[in-house]
């Protein structure tokens, strides 16, 4: 065996032990969640130099300022929307793109949006080389959403907002739900907001930690 397969089993490793450990022992049951997760090599989609942490409890920077999200948060938040496979879900903010890489393991179609050009560029990429065929991503504010392909089942938000965004709440399906961190730029809530018929419903999922969710609809820098 040679150097480059005896990281790879390292990483493989990493990634069974990190599903084990971090995500099922911590309430993530999902059986779809644990199995995308435990498919998906994260370390594709972080620099280089932070490889080998790419399986650790924690986010990681990957350029602009900006984060992949803690693996089990984004865990959470696959879960907390309840996917069954065969739903349209927008993502906001694609950052890496392991969250869409996530989400296209276990929906129909993913459509994602990055305000920033240089990550969204990064992100396709890694996607590509990795054989998605089922992810759009975009350049541009998510704030407001993605008008031309809405109403969508799910909507995620991966970047905290200082109030529920109201055009996103307006592009889901009815019987949709949208979930996405709300409160001040150090600490928010993880809000789950239900379309109804004739409403809307929203819940919290507990405390989370996210950068600004920056745009029209969002904080203004
Ligand atoms: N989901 C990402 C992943 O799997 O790597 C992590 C997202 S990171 C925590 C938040 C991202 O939201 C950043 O890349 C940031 O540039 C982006 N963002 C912030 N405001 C945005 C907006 N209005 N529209 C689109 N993306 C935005």
């Amino acid at each position: 065996m040679n150097k480059l397969d005896d990281e790879k089993i390292g990483l493989w490793r990493a990634r069974q032990r990190m599903t084990r450990h971090q995500l099922s022992s911590r309430g993530i049951q999902d059986e779809r969640v644990l199995e995308a997760i435990s498919r998906i090599p994260r370390e594709a989609f972080v620099p280089e130099a932070l490889r080998d942490r790419a399986y650790d409890d924690t986010p990681l920077p990957i350029g602009d300022g900006q984060t992949i999200s803690q693996p089990y948060i984004v865990a959470l938040m696959t879960q907390t929307l309840e996917l069954h496979g065969d739903e349209k879900v927008l993502e906001i903010g694609t950052g890496s793109g392991y969250q869409a890489a996530v989400l296209a393991q276990i929906c129909q179609k993913v459509f994602s949006i990055e305000r920033s050009y240089s990550l969204s560029a990064h992100a396709r990429k890694i996607l590509e080389d990795l054989g998605y065929t089922n992810i759009l991503l975009r350049v541009g504010d998510g704030t407001v959403g993605w008008a031309e392909f809405s109403p969508y089942d799910r909507i995620v938000v991966t970047a905290a907002a200082p109030s529920i965004p109201k055009t996103l709440s307006n592009q889901l399906k009815i019987g949709g739900m949208l979930i996405v961190p709300v409160g001040d730029r150090l600490q928010q809530e993880l809000m789950v907001l239900r379309r109804t018929e004739t409403d809307f419903t929203i819940q919290s999922a507990g405390p989370c930690v996210f950068v600004p969710l920056i745009g029209r609809e969002g904080w203004s820098n």
